[in-house]
């Protein structure tokens, strides 16, 4: 089925959180009906989408019957097991195609397949057991990073070894879970490119972000980011590669350290629209959701460039207790989740500043 979906027509997310909150809200205004499917009583997205099927990701029967009822199925987490989304697959479209999922699920499988197409990465080795672990700290040297291969996110399942003592307590930290052992890149700042595939193969992506991690969560990402046509080029040339790779359909961020010599390694990529990609918002005309619904709907894409620079910053926990600060902040636009408890570490909402000129 490759005709475009007509305005009217119903689409499925696979996840039930801000960024499929940020996909209803973005479907809605192009005339499509949003279903959300999400284990969680009172998700932030189905609270904006016009039906919710609450069932288990593992409910295969559920997950039929909710494809059933959907002109195309997408998906708003990474985690969403392969299974539900083949499942889904036996009666609807599902796009991005669900290896997309079990590429991203894997840190052992993600990092082979990027230097497989057209990436480069950290060196890295598979941990599974503690004395694997030890015979990578040999290859790969300290200081490494300890990474559990499956479910982690914001800096979650992870740990540093800084001397090969480090080892044992590194495999503790991350509970004895089947890991992968990474090189620590010493890079100069983190950037990321967010780039759509529609159906007919086009490729268009956004300017890089700049993006600042604390503790491992983003705090804050702006676009466009300064960067030479080289990095430019080598950045959009890995995500069209990855895309292609995986005859991807849809919106991917994609995560680089940028090593300052010209030279960009590869982190990790998001088979989702991705939270350094939520300032297209209110500085494109076409933001990364509205593109990832074209993407699916199989709609030609939009117009990635941005009129404005712009900042975005996360409101994390208690920041989005300050809610109230930023309506008055000149050039901020406010984003809050609709969360209904507020916890440490909780992407709660978030603000984009316009630079206005
Ligand atoms: P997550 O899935 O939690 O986002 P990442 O692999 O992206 O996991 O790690 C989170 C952050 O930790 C990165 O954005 C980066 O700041 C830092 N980091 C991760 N891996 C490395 C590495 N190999 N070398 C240096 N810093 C790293
Ligand atoms: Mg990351």
């Amino acid at each position: 089925m490759t005709a475009p979906l007509k305005p009217g027509a119903r689409i499925g997310i696979l996840g039930g959180g801000q960024l499929g909150r940020m996909l209803a809200l973005a479907a809605a205004r192009l005339g499509f009906d949003a279903v959300i499917y999400a284990p969680e009583e009172d998700s932030p997205a189905g609270r904006v989408a016009c039906e919710t099927v609450r069932a288990a990701y593992a409910d295969l029967d559920a997950v039929r019957r909710f494809a059933q009822s959907v002109d195309v199925v997408t998906y708003e987490f990474e985690n969403v097991p392969v299974d539900t989304a083949r499942a889904a697959a036996e009666h609807a479209p599902v796009r991005p195609d669900p290896k997309a999922l079990e590429v991203a699920q894997d840190r052992d499988v993600e990092k082979s397949f990027l230097n497989a197409h057209g990436g480069t990465t950290v060196p890295f080795r598979a941990a599974a057991t503690l004395d694997e672990l030890r015979a990578a700290v040999q290859t790969i040297g300290t200081p490494s990073i300890l990474k559990t291969r499956r479910f982690g996110y914001d800096g979650k399942g992870q740990a540093v070894l800084n001397s090969p003592d480090d080892a044992e307590a590194a495999f503790e930290a991350v509970g004895g879970a089947p890991s992968i052992l990474e090189g620590f890149a010493r890079f100069e700042r983190e950037v990321s490119i967010i780039a759509a595939r529609s159906l007919s193969g086009e490729v268009r992506a956004y300017p890089l972000a700049l993006n600042t991690h604390t503790d491992g969560i983003l705090r804050e990402s702006a676009a466009p980011a300064e960067a030479d046509d080289r990095t430019r080029e080598a950045a959009f040339a890995i995500a069209t590669e990855i895309l292609e790779a995986l005859d991807y359909v849809g919106v991917i961020g994609v995560e680089l350290f940028d090593l300052g010599d010209g030279q960009l390694l590869v982190n990790e990529i998001a088979p989702r629209v991705h939270n350094t990609g939520h300032w297209t918002m209110d500085a494109c005309l076409c933001d990364q959701f509205e593109q990832h619904i074209r993407a699916v709907a199989g709609w030609p894409l939009g117009d990635p460039e941005p009129f404005a620079p712009a900042r975005m910053i996360n409101l994390i926990g208690e920041d989005a207790n300050d809610w109230q600060r930023w309506l008055s902040e000149p050039g901020a636009v406010l984003h809050l989740y609709g969360k209904r408890e507020v916890r440490e570490g909780r992407k709660m909402g978030h603000v984009n500043i316009v630079e206005r000129g």
